[in-house]
């Protein structure tokens, strides 16, 4: 089971970055995200995605982060530009164990560096948390989200031109 913990997140400013933190963890292979802060539109936002596109992932906004890393009984990453490189760590983390990933939206506090297990960085330049929480998943599961069945009631075959979408509501 993996979860992803998005922290600070501003409802003005990081309305948009925040969805995209959801939509990658969700096609990425998590199975879930918790958001620092109420934010019904985003958690609506998602909820309409899964509904149409498939798939079981979970989001929750307006959790207490401080709550959420204490009761945490698996494994922590907190993805930073700070932390130790992916190579030196992925192979570290036990895989049989619950993850929690945690990104951060502006500075993050020193704790969650202490609490974490494993701090991570996807290269030591600042980018983004999409693009780290990317990057991290796929190395993290060795693309086999790539496989991962959504089963939606819309279905996107990949094609080189034009747009290829399968209505399965019907076979419902
Ligand atoms: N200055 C902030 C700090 O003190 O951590 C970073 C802000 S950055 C815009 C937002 C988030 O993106 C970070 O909290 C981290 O999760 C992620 N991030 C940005 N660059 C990263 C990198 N090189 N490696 C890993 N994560 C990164």
């Amino acid at each position: 089971m993996i979860t992803v913990l998005r922290i600070g997140h501003r409802i003005s400013r990081d309305k948009r970055i925040t969805t995209h933190v959801a939509l990658v963890a969700r096609a990425f292979g998590a199975d879930k995200i918790l958001i620092d802060t109420k934010d019904e539109k985003i958690q609506k936002n998602i909820l309409s995605i899964c509904s149409r596109f498939g798939g079981s992932f979970e989001i929750q906004a307006g959790v207490t982060s401080k709550k959420v890393i204490k009761n945490w009984k698996g494994t922590i990453v907190h993805l930073t530009m700070y932390g130790e490189t992916l190579e030196k760590s992925i192979p570290c983390i036990d895989k049989k164990k619950d993850l929690l990933i945690i990104v951060g939206a502006e500075k993050v506090p020193a704790e969650i560096y202490e609490h974490a297990d494993y701090n991570i960085s996807i290269g030591n330049q600042p980018h983004s948390e999409v693009a780290a929480l990317a990057v991290f998943l796929d190395r993290y599961n060795k693309g086999n989200w790539q496989n991962k069945k959504f089963n939606g009631k819309l279905e996107i075959l990949p094609t080189n031109k034009g747009k290829k979408v399968i209505s399965n509501e019907l076979n419902r």
